[in-house]
């Protein structure tokens, strides 16, 4: 059965970035009827914090992307011991006591000298007096998988055919100088254990994918098919790390971001296919095919969730909105009336505040000195309210009778004098909705 997993280290609020990832997999996982699993990468304990944990899950239920369970990595600490157990015993893991200074001294002669930095295995020729000499001077080594130096191919999904020579990559670090067991084995023994069949990540995560799947053959579990996806960047080809802070899923929705706007463009940028608003999970999944993506690097650009926050908006009925107009303060006769007229205005759904405070105070009116004597002739011919729908084609009818104006002559100057704005909603739905009306007072 298909399974995908989503497995953020809750170190920080999920951003874009995080979101392209947890979304392909969801949406591989629904697309074949299979299982999403949620896993919190959390084996570092000074980074990681539980707030995050409870901010990634209101994140992904805000956007409708629920999971089937949880899975910690915490709490299966004994399963890695258990691997790294295995590992040792097959003489695929060996202690290496290097500092992080003799490391980078090693890389950067390597470097001087024409050379790949990759660790040169000295390591293995320690004696176990050497190795008992270091670990009384030292405390206890890291553990590194022996790779076998070959080359490690697979077929991504979304990168094709690709290959890796193991001779140009350091044999990874596993399990910390103070046993704290690292993602690439924690990862490995999750997947296989889970029975992960498709993992989706960012390009990133390329090398890391080629030692796990020596890792994956060394525990005789099944390698899943990756797919790694391009990094975004920002509109101008510009790396977004740095700006990622800003772009998290809790700060766009604070902006207002509708879910459905954030999920239909995540779900088709960079890939051949054009972005499409969905109104619904089942047409995103429907929509979606990972074969569609490309390698290059993914421009985003925040500003383009707008546009389509606003027409996904105008696609929502009275009922969708209902609550969140009632929570302005709108009284409930007027609620549907107030959605119609504003919801072809508006960007976001905090831009009906704007509108809401127009229509209950009024509008400071806007009146050019020679259009004064004619607002003061039509406010005196302006029933009082309520007003209804053809109160303005019977009022501007009779107005236009009266004196003589017609056309933007007629209507500009009495919109402006009713709303202080040149432009707005068609004024027959306004007026019904005008609460005050400061011309006339
Ligand atoms: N915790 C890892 C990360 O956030 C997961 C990578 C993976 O999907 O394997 O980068």
């Amino acid at each position: 059965m298909t399974t995908t997993r989503f497995a953020p280290s809750p170190t920080g609020y999920i951003h874009v970035g995080n979101l392209r990832t947890a979304l392909m997999n969801y949406l591989i996982a629904r697309k074949a009827g299979g299982t999403f699993i949620l896993r919190i990468d959390d084996t570092d304990p000074e980074r990681s914090k539980e707030e995050y944990v409870d901010a990634i899950k209101q994140d992904l239920d805000w956007l409708g992307l629920h999971w089937d369970r949880v899975e910690r990595q915490s709490a299966r600490l004994e399963r890695y011991a258990e691997a790294a157990d295995r590992l040792r015993e097959m003489g695929r893991f060996y202690e290496a006591f290097e500092t992080p200074t003799e490391l980078d001294l090693k890389r950067k002669k390597q470097l001087n000298m024409g050379k790949p930095p990759v660790y040169d295995r000295a390591a293995l020729n320690l004696s176990e007096a050497e190795k008992d000499k270091l670990r009384a001077e030292r405390g206890d080594g890291v553990w590194r998988f022996k790779l076998d130096q070959e080359r490690i191919e697979w077929t991504d999904g979304i990168l094709g055919d690709t290959s890796i020579d193991a001779a140009s990559v350091s044999d990874p670090v596993l399990i910390r100088g103070d046993g704290q067991v690292l993602y690439t084995l924690a990862s490995v023994v999750d997947d296989t254990e889970m029975g992960v069949t498709h993992v989706v990540r960012g390009s990133d995560h390329v090398t890391n994918t080629a030692t796990q799947i020596q890792i994956i053959a060394a525990l005789g579990g099944t390698v899943p098919s990756f797919a790694h996806h391009s990094l975004l960047t920002g509109p101008q080809g510009d790396s977004l790390s740095k700006r990622l802070g800003t772009l998290s899923l809790r700060d766009l929705r604070a902006q207002g971001v509708e879910p459905m706007a954030l999920l239909s463009l995540m779900a088709r940028l960079g890939s051949a296919d054009p972005v499409e608003l969905r109104s619904s999970m089942d047409e995103l999944i429907e929509g979606f095919d990972i074969s569609r993506f490309g390698a290059a690097p993914t421009k985003f650009d925040a500003a383009d969730l707008f546009p389509l926050t606003a027409h996904h908006l105008q696609s929502l009925d009275y009922a969708d909105v209902a609550d969140k107009i009632a929570d302005i303060g709108v009284p409930g006769d007027l609620g549907e009336r107030f959605w119609l007229v504003a919801r072809d205005n508006i960007t976001t759904l905090h831009d009906l505040e704007g509108w809401w405070t127009l229509f209950r105070d009024g509008a400071e009116p806007v009146i050019e000195d020679e259009d004064a004597a004619f607002i003061a002739q039509a406010m005196d011919m302006l029933p009082e309210g309520p007003h209804d729908t053809d109160t303005w084609g019977a009022w501007t009818t009779a107005v236009k009778e009266a004196t003589g104006r017609k056309g933007k002559a007629l209507f500009m100057p009495l919109r402006k004098a009713l709303t202080g704005q040149g432009h707005g909603p068609d004024m027959a739905q306004v007026l019904p909705l005008l609460q005050r009306i400061r011309a006339k007072e």
